[in-house]
């Protein structure tokens, strides 16, 4: 039984429905992902408690938490908005929820300091602190509760590029110093693939897909998860391969650009095809995409080198190619 279940959880909105069911294991850092809408939030308030469900159940080492009060079930919460006492400075702010005597209070949130790299921060008040030490802050302050779960709820939205990079490496080093399991939401699949050990895949208010991100991007079982973990080309399957329904799938990787006419019998390992037109062509760093027209069908396809024609081939091993609804 895994650490946390999630059972059949249901919620209504006007024009919404939550229903979500997966599990997460002791020490997983899982984020979900999904599109603006999708029902993140809407998952993380009803884990914490914050909302309540309408049907289906929140079992944590076993225990059914589904009708705890929010202090009762012992999460911890991160979220966006930045939310410190403001009349407290920064060291009473992390020792809010500690229930240790005095002196150990200031034993760990000193140690809590140093490990969000916040040494020195102690008497600082909360006003003085930028966007970034402020969501330390409030993750120092999580972690002191003892959480036996922390959600994050697109901590690090407001910050600026570098910075959400560099914070986000903090949270996963904390994660693997400490063990907590986590559930962190965030938009930007960049951000899930680089910190996750699974990632939970919302779409409409279901929980569509879940693996680590290597299983959803190589192996997508769906065309919503295909293109939201990453770039691709969906064709109708027949044009592709006969008899086939749905549609077929293959990442840009996976082409092969040759700038010389191609017949497909001199590669039976491929699906090729000869004479696509190219539509545009942009240097990634490292290679060039081009958007190329087949048939009337946009492919998008990835080349080491930048064709000097106005047509190339395209060919794609078959078993590359991954048939989708
Ligand atoms: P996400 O976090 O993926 O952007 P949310 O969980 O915030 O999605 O929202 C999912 C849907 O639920 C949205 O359509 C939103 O309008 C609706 N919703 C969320 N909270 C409430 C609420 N308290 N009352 C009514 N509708 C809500």
């Amino acid at each position: 039984m895994p650490y946390l279940e999630i059972r059949k959880l249901e919620k209504k909105y006007k024009d919404f429905t939550l229903s979500a069911s997966f599990g997460v294991d002791e020490g997983e850092f899982l984020c979900v992902i999904g599109p603006s809408g999708s029902g993140k939030s809407t998952l993380l308030s009803l884990i914490a408690g914050l909302d309540k469900p309408d049907g289906g159940t929140v079992t944590i080492d076993g225990k059914d938490i589904t009708k705890m009060k929010i202090q009762e079930r012992g999460i911890g919460m991160v979220f966006q908005d930045f939310t410190l006492f403001p009349s407290m400075n920064v060291e009473k702010n992390i020792q809010f929820g500690m229930t240790e005597k005095k002196a150990e209070k200031k034993k760990i949130s000193d140690a809590l300091l140093s490990l969000v790299g916040l040494e020195g921060y102690a008497k600082r008040s909360v006003s003085s602190l930028s966007g970034g030490e402020a969501q330390r802050v409030q993750l120092a302050r999580a972690i002191a509760a003892k959480p036996k779960i922390l959600l994050l709820d697109e901590p690090l939205s407001a910050l600026d590029a570098p910075l959400r990079k560099s914070i986000r490496s903090s949270i996963r080093a904390i994660h693997d110093a400490l063990g907590i399991t986590m559930i962190y939401v965030t938009h930007d699949r960049e951000e899930a693939f680089s910190i996750s050990d699974s990632i939970l895949i919302m779409h409409d208010g279901k929980t569509v897909a879940m693996g680590t991100a290597e299983e959803l991007y190589r192996h997508p079982k769906d065309l919503f998860t295909a293109f939201f973990t990453g770039e691709g080309t969906a064709l109708p399957a027949h044009l592709v391969f006969e008899n086939m329904e749905g549609s077929v799938f293959f990442r840009p990787e996976n082409a092969v650009i040759s700038e010389e006419s191609i017949s497909a019998e001199m590669y039976p390992m491929h699906v090729v095809f000869p004479d696509a037109e190219i539509i545009s062509c942009e240097f990634c760093g490292s290679d060039y995409i081009l958007g190329l027209e087949y048939q009337g069908y946009p492919l998008l396809c990835q080349s080491a080198t930048k064709p000097r024609r106005k047509t190339v081939s395209v060919m794609i091993l078959k078993e590359s190619i991954l048939n989708l609804q």
